[in-house]
């Protein structure tokens, strides 16, 4: 059984990151969802809130996905979940020098575990969780980017921050 773990902020979860699951489903049997808990990154949702989204949003796929949040380096929770590869999205060529700098300090850091990327689909490769809430906050339309359970929860994150 080929398993692989999938890391990211996810505040929120957005149609760019479900189709990068969906994609590394059709290579790996099982892919977990790793929701980073980081305190010196503070996010519109915490950690508990982003995973129960991206469960509900990915819940036609439960046999295939689990979520949980991690609270350590990602080729140590890769590791211990018995799995063998870390998939990332790319989006643009900005976002390879990062990905490029992340994957050779988890190679030195471990170096059984892999990583392997996947393209979005071309529609969705201009969109951020942090385009999301720059939107969400001058109140512009976000159903083209996040499905509704995840609209609704930033609309009313952003009223209760107000
Ligand atoms: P991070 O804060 O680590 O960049 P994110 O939650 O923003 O985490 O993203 C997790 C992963 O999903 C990253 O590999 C990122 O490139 C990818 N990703 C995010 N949005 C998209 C998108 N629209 N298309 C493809 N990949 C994406």
């Amino acid at each position: 059984m080929k398993k692989a773990v999938y890391p990211g902020s996810f505040d929120p979860v957005t149609y760019g990151h479900m189709d990068i699951a969906k994609r590394a489903l059709k290579v790996f049997d099982k892919l977990v969802i790793l929701v980073s808990d980081n305190p010196n990154k503070a996010g519109l949702f915490t950690a508990i809130e982003k995973k129960d989204l991206i469960e509900k949003v990915l819940d036609e796929y439960s046999d295939s996905i689990e979520v949980i949040i991690s609270h350590d380096l990602t080729v140590n929770e890769t590791k211990r979940l018995g799995a063998t590869h870390i998939v990332r999205g790319l989006r643009a060529v900005t976002d390879f020098e990062y990905e490029f700098q992340l994957t050779h300090a988890n190679r030195v850091l471990d170096k059984t575990i892999d990583s392997v990327f996947f393209m979005t689909a071309h529609k969705y490769s201009y969109l951020s969780s942090t385009t999301v809430k720059e939107i969400a906050q001058f109140k512009g339309e976000l159903s083209h980017f996040v499905p509704e359970l995840v609209k609704d929860a930033i609309i009313k994150k952003m009223k209760e921050n107000q």
